[in-house]
């Protein structure tokens, strides 16, 4: 009997060699008391609002023996009522997708349009989730830089699409963890230069999904080789659209205008469900009937679909909640400012500002008086979250303890 064997002993796991020494997406999630370093709303849903969602629930739960709507159809038509009321754009239900959370949006996207031998782009400072669905989709990850103030510069994104012919680009607007947004002159901009910028047709990228159309034959050169590039899918992550100041474009207004176009959305930050884990997409039909092959047969739990439809349809107090959260957002920009520290132009709800000597110190110090912040992004530069206005005194003082105290 001493001879048995320990079963995990001798064994090697195939672990992946493209996932040696990294490690999990970590937002520090510490029990202090402000907490102000991922964006969230910092109000608790309110009474009517989670007894809507409990009966919502409730009655979804009566049918928890079958399957969910695999194609949520309830939840398409509230999203785009909702859309329509926030941005002044009507999207039909079946332009519209949903996933948990706009996390799984992306790697829908990246399943059904990148890949092996396909690039993925984006340009930095942004979002750091962006590589990590780039290689988990067995993709190539390429980074592109923005101007010093945080803006695009398109001589680099010429160069980008020129040199590696991404099929997706990721651009968020308002950015994270700059909080600037794009403008709609960036925006078209953009959707023009990735016309013809994707794959070439005989990388064995198709032109529709679907059916076969007279269009889809390929141009070809003079030797018979398919010469025409496919277009370059660009991705407008609009997690923070409903912060945006007055005058600033939803790229859901261009969706009509360009077939390449995916605008993605979430619950997770001005609709304070962040606990939900309901994202979602605007985009044409033929792009919505690609991912829908991707997917994971009935994604979206029937919990989930009750939980977002009921909030949807609740919003009135919610959305004058973020009106008061758009107002501290400049207050809190105009205070930093005050003590001296240069801020990005914030269309988010959270500012970033700098330039601080130390910044990882200074990070440590607001931890150590209770308050968490993010220190993400170039160096010098520190991402704070609008909370409450007790939590922004407690971080302004903190910070001025921390910091201008020291200067
Ligand atoms: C927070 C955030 C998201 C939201 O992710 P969810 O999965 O919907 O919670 C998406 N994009 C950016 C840029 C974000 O900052």
């Amino acid at each position: 009997m001493e001879q048995e064997t320990n079963p995990t002993r001798d064994v090697f796991l195939p672990f992946r060699a493209d996932l040696r020494g990294q490690s999990p997406y970590g937002a520090p999630q510490l029990d202090v008391p402000v907490r102000l370093n991922v964006n969230e709303n910092p109000y608790s849903p309110s009474s009517d609002l989670c007894e809507a969602i409990s009966a919502s629930v409730t009655a979804a739960i009566k049918d928890l023996n079958r399957y969910p709507d695999r194609d949520f159809s309830k939840l398409r038509c509230d999203l785009s009522d909702y859309l329509a009321e926030e941005s002044g754009v009507r999207i039909a239900p079946d332009l519209i997708w949903a996933a948990n959370g706009s996390n799984e949006i992306m790697m829908h996207i990246l399943q059904a349009f990148a890949g092996p031998q396909r690039v993925v782009a984006s340009f930095l400072p942004s979002y750091s989730m962006y590589p990590e669905y780039t290689r988990d989709s067995f993709s190539t990850w390429v980074a592109g830089t923005r101007k010093p103030d945080f803006s695009l510069d398109f001589d680099e994104i010429r160069r980008v699409l020129d040199v590696h012919h991404p099929s997706v680009v990721f651009l968020a607007s308002p950015n994270n963890p700059t909080g600037t947004a794009l403008s709609e002159a960036e925006l078209r901009e953009i959707l023009e230069l990735t016309r013809e910028s994707g794959p070439l047709a005989s990388d064995g990228a198709t032109r529709d999904n679907a059916v076969t159309r007279d269009t889809d034959v390929c141009v070809t050169d003079d030797d018979g080789v398919p010469a025409r590039r496919t277009a370059t899918i660009v991705v407008v992550d609009e997690a923070y659209a409903e912060f945006r100041r007055e005058g600033v474009p939803s790229a859901l207004e261009l969706l009509d205008r360009y077939e390449h176009l995916i605008v993605t959305r979430t619950m997770s930050k001005a609709f304070g469900a962040a606990g939900l884990r309901l994202g979602y997409m605007a985009a044409a039909k033929s792009i919505i009937e690609q991912i829908m092959l991707v997917r994971l047969p009935y994604h979206l739990s029937a919990i989930t679909q009750a939980a977002a439809s009921a909030a949807l349809t609740n919003r009135s107090a919610l959305m004058e909640q973020v009106a008061q959260i758009r107002a501290d957002r400049d207050s809190l920009a105009c205070s930093l400012q005050e003590m001296g520290f240069e801020i990005a132009p914030s269309d988010a709800n959270f500012v970033f500002f700098g330039k601080i000597a130390n910044r990882h110190q200074t990070w440590q110090d607001l931890l150590n008086e209770g308050v968490l912040i993010r220190e993400v992004g170039p160096d010098g530069w520190l991402r704070v979250s609008v909370g409450t206005p007790a939590e922004k005194e407690r971080f302004l003082s903190a910070l001025h303890k921390a910091y201008v105290d020291h200067m």
